[in-house]
C-alpha cells in the first residue's frame, strides 16, 4: 500500500468554491422555485463570449491540423511557439516594458504555474503570501509542507499589504490588481517590496492575471515596469480573464534571465533555466489552435475586441460600486478590478452575510472569509455578470440591507 503526503490531510477538505457550491445547492433542493431566480456573482469566471477574429485564428489553426504539409506535433521547445511569445512580448512593449520573447514560457493558464513553479524550490523555504489571497498560493505551498507565513491585507492599509521589514521570507506572492480585494499596488508600493525582496535574496511570484482591468494611468501593469524587478520577480499572467480564456486554457509566465541564485555548494543557477527543466519534464505545451487564437488576442483588432468586453465588465464594477456608495458600505475594488471587496453590513461574518444574501435577495457572492482569516467580515462581488443580472442582483441587495 502506498503511503499518501500527509500535508493534505492539514488542508481545508474542499477548494473554496466546492463549499459555495454545495451551500446553493442544498438552498436549491429546499427552495426549488425560488433556485431559478438565483443570480451567480460569485467565481470570478467570465460570461462573454471570446473574439471573432481569436476564435477564426483558432478555427485556422485547427484546419492546418488537417492538412500534411501544415500540420503539427509537439512543439520542439514545449515553451510556446515563437509567434505567440513574440507577440506577448510586443504586448509588453505598448505599455512600456522591455520583456524578451526567450525569457516567456507559454502555458494552460496561471493557476497551473503558480503551482507547479514551487517544484523548482526547496521544501525548507519560508513562503510569504498575503492574508487575504487566491487559494491557490497557500494550497500549494502547504501540499508541499512549506512554511506559510502572511503579510496582513486589512481595512487599515486598504487591503495592499506591505513586507514587515523584520520578518525574513523567501519566496512571496504577490497579485495586483489583487483577488479577491481588487486593490492594487502603486510603483512606490512595488519597490518597497522589490528592495525588500533584494534585501532577503527571495524571489516574488507576481500574479498579474487582471492586469488589463487597470484604468488608472500611473498603476504598474507589469511588476517590471519597477526597477531591479528582474533580478528578484517571476510574473504570470492569464488570457482567462483579459480574453475570455478560462474555457480555452492559455497564459504565459515571464522568468527573468537575470533571476539567478546560489545553490548550497555557491554556484550560480538560473531559475529560468529549471523551470524550463522542470516543463521539459512535465509539460508538453498548449495545443496549437489555442496558441493561434491567443496569439490572435494580441493583434490590433484582437486588441480592439477584447477591450470592448473588458469595458462591459468595468461598466458593471460601476453599478454596484455605485450601489455600494449610495448604501455608504465600505469596499475596495471595483476600479482597476473585476472585483467588488465589501465589509458585511452591521458587522456581520462572511458566511453569515452570504447565507443573508442567498436566502433574501437570491444572490450568491463569495465570503471573504474563504480567503484568509483578514477575509471575515468581509465580502467578494463579481462584475463579470450580465449587465441586466447585475442591475437586478444589485436592486434586490439594496433592499435587504
Ligand atoms: C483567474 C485567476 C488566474 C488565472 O487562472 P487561469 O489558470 O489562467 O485560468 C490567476 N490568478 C488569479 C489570482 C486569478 O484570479
Amino acid at each position: 500500500m502506498p503511503t499518501i503526503n500527509e500535508n493534505f490531510l492539514k488542508m481545508e477538505k474542499n477548494y473554496l468554491f466546492i463549499n459555495i457550491a454545495k451551500k446553493i445547492k442544498a438552498y436549491s433542493d429546499a427552495n426549488p422555485e425560488k433556485a431559478k431566480n438565483i443570480i451567480r456573482m460569485g467565481i470570478g469566471d467570465v460570461t462573454l463570449p471570446i473574439a471573432k477574429c481569436v476564435i477564426d485564428a483558432m478555427k485556422k489553426g485547427a484546419d492546418e491540423m488537417s492538412v500534411k504539409e501544415t500540420f503539427k506535433g509537439y512543439e520542439d521547445s514545449g515553451a510556446g511557439y515563437e509567434f505567440l511569445r513574440e507577440a506577448v512580448s510586443d504586448y509588453y512593449k505598448s505599455f512600456g516594458v522591455d520583456v524578451l520573447a526567450d525569457d516567456i514560457r507559454i502555458n494552460d493558464g496561471a493557476k497551473a504555474d503558480c503551482g507547479n513553479i514551487v517544484d523548482i524550490f526547496g521544501d525548507d523555504n519560508t513562503v510569504l503570501i498575503t492574508d487575504p489571497a487566491y487559494p491557490v498560493y497557500v494550497d500549494t505551498n502547504l501540499m508541499n509542507g512549506r512554511k506559510v507565513i502572511f503579510a496582513d491585507s486589512n481595512e487599515e492599509n486598504g487591503f495592499a499589504a506591505m513586507p514587515d521589514q523584520n520578518v525574513h521570507a523567501d519566496l512571496i506572492y504577490l497579485c495586483s490588481p489583487n483577488n479577491p480585494t481588487g486593490s492594487v499596488y502603486t510603483k512606490d508600493q512595488l519597490k518597497v517590496w522589490i528592495d525588500y525582496a533584494l534585501k532577503n535574496n527571495a524571489i516574488i511570484i507576481y500574479d498579474a492575471a487582471y492586469e488589463a482591468f487597470i484604468t488608472e494611468n500611473d498603476i504598474p501593469r507589469s511588476i517590471y515596469e519597477i526597477n531591479g524587478s528582474k533580478k528578484c520577480a517571476i510574473e504570470m499572467c492569464s488570457l482567462s480573464k483579459t480574453a475570455g480564456f478560462t474555457g480555452m486554457r492559455c497564459g504565459y509566465t515571464v522568468v527573468p534571465r537575470e533571476l539567478v541564485v546560489k545553490a548550497s555548494d555557491g554556484t550560480e543557477v538560473s531559475i529560468s533555466q529549471l523551470w524550463g527543466r522542470r516543463q521539459g519534464s512535465k509539460f508538453n505545451g498548449v495545443s496549437y489552435p489555442v496558441q493561434c487564437a491567443a496569439a490572435a488576442v494580441f493583434t490590433k483588432e484582437g486588441l480592439r475586441e477584447i477591450k470592448q468586453n473588458i469595458q462591459y465588465y468595468q461598466e458593471n464594477a460601476r453599478i454596484i460600486s455605485g450601489v455600494l456608495n449610495e448604501l455608504g458600505i465600505k469596499y475596495t475594488g471595483g476600479k482597476n478590478s473585476p472585483y467588488i471587496w465589501l465589509k458585511c453590513p452591521n458587522n456581520i461574518g462572511s458566511w453569515e452575510f452570504f447565507d443573508k444574501l442567498l436566502e433574501e435577495a437570491n444572490v450568491v457572492g463569495t465570503p471573504g472569509a474563504g480567503f484568509g482569516k483578514n477575509g471575515e467580515g468581509w465580502f467578494r462581488l463579481t462584475a463579470f455578470g450580465d449587465r441586466d443580472k447585475t442591475i437586478e442582483a444589485m436592486e434586490r441587495f439594496k433592499k435587504i440591507i
